[in-house]
């Protein structure tokens, strides 16, 4: 019984350690449930996990793929760029030298490492430069700059270097980069040409040297020739003679143009030419031009019209001269290029504002015409219409060059309308500033114009050219002036010492001592000529010269070849006002030609004064008559008294007044207003100067004894 008890107990304990057990493993299999769903949980996490670890992986290995790609990418960039890149740290050590750079300067990485960029590479004389660049990198700054390099082996390169500053991680500067670039091609380039530029200019000046070498040679010469020309002209000549003279001096004109076109192309082409801009009258601009031209054309059935528009100002400012020139140079062509017909010298007014007024200027003429491919040529240099012009008209083909350059150079422009066969057109504007009406217009002194007595004052003439020399001296004893002539610059000193002068006409190329060191010494010794007026004749017209004359001192200039009337002129302008009381009894007058009256009543005297009573008793009416006639545009009458006024004129001693008449003759039976006009005025003016002179030399006749017409 007992036992039972036991075991009844000991079965309800294992019950219970069963039941025990049984919770126990109930509950362990949920924990393992639990367990293996969360490690199943887990699981999923991780496997996620690596998923993303996996994709995450794959991302960065895209980028470092793009970034090598990338690198690779700017690096070949930099490398075929030949851009050499060197990183530099403290104190100009080297931290990097990338392959390009390497190559540029035949070094390997290696060996430049840890050296000082400065020492290795750069000259000396570029040590202040990287310092400044170096200071300017300090303070976080880019900077370009180009310096000379050496390589490996000591040859120079150029290089342009961009340098970037380098920061450390803290944000300080610890060194820079500088990005190399080869110039060394563009910089040889750079210098052969500021080589051939300077041979370029030196040529230049060599040339303008030589063109102003060239002109002095050629126009010391064609002065001489010129001015014995003139001489000539006033001495008693044959037909013969007289014609072969007219060929001279023409030939000679010609040669002084195409001079003088040459320098004034060449002034042009070298800048060095001046606009000036003064007061002048249009009106008396274009008279003098048709007075000239119609001179020229005399020997051509060809008509000169001139026609002004009465709404255009005649009282304008610009630069006359050039305007004159352009002028001259259109209707020399007209002149030229026209047989037979006309030329029309037509001004027109295009508009007016306050103060301006653009002129529209045409010349037209009847000649050859030029063809429409030929216009598009002709206003460049050296270009003539056709191969055989210079053969048939002679010309440099510069004209229009010129011509067009001068109307450029006041802001005008220049163009043409022409038709072969037809004739020409060329037309040119240029807007002008108006002048004042009361303006006193500057005029050329005329010679002729004024009558002063000279003979008191004291010229010296400095001129080594014998010709010159010659042609300077009969000049001046045909106008009773004094002075003196002496070879060169030291002889001009010894003068100018002691003898005081009212004026200095001075050579500037002379040997032993030229005119530029002369007039220097003129000028600043206590000389009793240091305020003279000193004139530079010379053959050069090259513009420096004169502002080297004028820088020295110089008064004024006069180019060779000059005519006797320009020489007068000259000393008009200095002389007419300065001191020596002159008496206008003994007058510079015409000059009669006493060869011709010697010749004419050798020593008849009688003869002589019947012929002078006669010119001053009827010649003079005559004279008188012709004024009425002209007053009356009677030119039957104007014609008939030209003719009868030539051999009385001659026989008092004044042969060459007849070639005047007869043009006046001529211009007066073919009833041309104009021509009549200037060639009356011309034989006025003449006729006044001439006058007095007869009269005086009828007196002396009267009085004196044996030789009647000694010189
Ligand atoms: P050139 O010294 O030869 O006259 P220009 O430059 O003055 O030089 O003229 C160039 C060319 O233009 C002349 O050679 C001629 O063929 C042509 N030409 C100029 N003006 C005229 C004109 N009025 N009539 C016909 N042809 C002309």
């Amino acid at each position: 019984m007992e036992k039972t008890l036991e075991i009844l107990d000991l079965e309800a304990q294992i019950a219970l350690l069963k039941r025990r057990i049984n919770r126990e493993v109930s509950a362990r299999k949920k924990a393992e449930t639990y367990l293996e769903k969360k490690a199943l949980e887990l699981f999923k996490a991780n496997e996620k996990l690596k998923a993303y670890n996996r994709n995450l992986e794959e991302q960065v290995e895209q980028s470092s793929k793009a970034l090598d790609t990338n690198e690779k990418k700017y690096k070949t960039i930099i490398e075929n760029m030949s851009l050499g890149l060197l990183e530099v740290g403290a104190e100009h050590k080297i931290v990097k030298a990338y392959d390009a750079f390497c190559r540029m300067t035949g070094y390997e990485e290696q060996e430049l490492i840890g050296k000082s960029a400065r020492q290795l590479f750069l000259p000396e004389e570029y040590w202040s430069v990287i310092d400044s660049q170096q200071a300017t990198r300090d303070q976080g700054m880019p900077g370009v700059y180009e310096v000379e390099m050496f390589k490996k082996g000591g040859d120079r390169i150029w290089v342009m270097i961009s340098g970037v500053p380098i920061y450390s991680d803290a944000g300080e500067v610890t060194g820079s980069m500088g990005i190399h670039y080869d110039i060394t091609p563009s910089k040889n380039l750079q210098r052969d040409l500021e080589q051939a530029k300077l041979l370029a200019e030196a040529a230049q000046r060599a040339e303008k040297q030589f063109l102003a070498n060239m002109s002095h040679e050629i126009r010391t010469p064609l002065n001489a020739i010129i001015g014995m020309t003139h001489l000539l002209f006033d001495t008693k000549l044959s037909d013969e003679q007289s014609d072969y003279l007219n060929v001279l001096n023409s030939s000679a004109n010609i040669l002084q143009g195409l001079i003088s076109d040459i320098l004034d192309f060449s002034k042009i082409e070298s800048g060095n030419f001046e606009i000036q801009s003064r007061a002048f009258n249009l009106h008396e601009l274009l008279d003098s031009v048709y007075k000239t031209f119609i001179l020229k054309l005399t020997e051509k059935p060809v008509e000169l019209i001139k026609k002004i528009d009465a709404e255009v100002t005649p009282f304008l400012k610009g630069d006359d001269l050039l305007l004159n020139q352009i002028l001259f140079n259109l209707l020399g062509n007209a002149v030229k290029f026209t047989k037979k017909g006309k030329i029309e010298i037509e001004v027109k007014k295009l508009g007016q504002s306050e103060d301006m007024q653009t002129l529209e200027f045409c010349i037209h003429d009847t000649g050859i015409g030029i063809s429409e491919e030929d216009q598009k040529q002709i206003f460049y240099n050296y270009r003539q219409a056709k191969n055989d012009t210079r053969i048939r008209y002679g010309g440099t083909g510069l004209g229009l060059a010129i011509t067009k350059q001068l109307v450029n150079l006041q802001g005008g422009v220049i163009w043409l309308e022409s038709r072969l066969g037809e004739g020409s057109k060329f037309y040119f504007k240029i807007v002008y500033e108006l002048a004042s009406q009361d303006v006193k217009v500057a005029q050329q002194t005329s010679a002729e114009a004024q009558d002063l007595c000279m003979d008191e004052y004291q010229i010296l003439v400095v001129e080594d050219n014998a010709m010159n020399r010659k042609y300077i001296n009969t000049l001046l004893k045909k106008w009773n002036y004094s002075f003196d002539i002496v070879f060169d610059g030291k002889q001009a000193l010894e003068k100018t010492r002691t003898k005081h002068y009212d004026i200095i006409l001075m050579d500037l190329q002379m040997p032993v001592m030229n005119g530029y060191d002369a007039t220097t010494a003129i000028r600043q010794g206590k000389s009793v000529n240091a305020e003279t007026p000193i004139v530079a004749l010379t053959a050069s017209a090259v513009l420096q010269d004169k502002n080297r004359a004028f820088d020295l001192g110089m008064t004024d200039f006069l180019a060779k070849p000059f005519t006797p009337k320009q020489l007068k002129s000259l000393f008009l302008k200095y002389l007419s006002n300065s001191t020596p009381q002159k008496t206008t009894e003994m007058k510079d007058r015409p000059k009669m030609d006493l060869d011709y009256l010697a010749e004419l009543y050798f020593d008849d005297k009688e003869y002589a004064l019947e012929m002078f009573e006669l010119f001053l008793d009827y010649g003079v009416k005559e004279v008188e008559k012709l004024s009425v006639a002209f007053e009356a545009k009677d030119w039957p009458t104007v014609k008939q008294l030209a003719h009868k006024l030539k051999p009385s004129l001659s026989m008092v001693g004044f042969p060459s007044i007849t070639l005047i008449l007869e043009q006046l003759e001529k211009a007066a039976y073919n009833a041309e207003e104009e021509k009549v006009k200037t060639y009356y005025a011309h034989f006025q003016e003449k006729y006044q100067a001439i006058l007095p002179v007869v009269k005086q030399k009828f007196q002396e006749l009267q009085s004196s004894e044996g030789d009647l017409f000694a010189k």
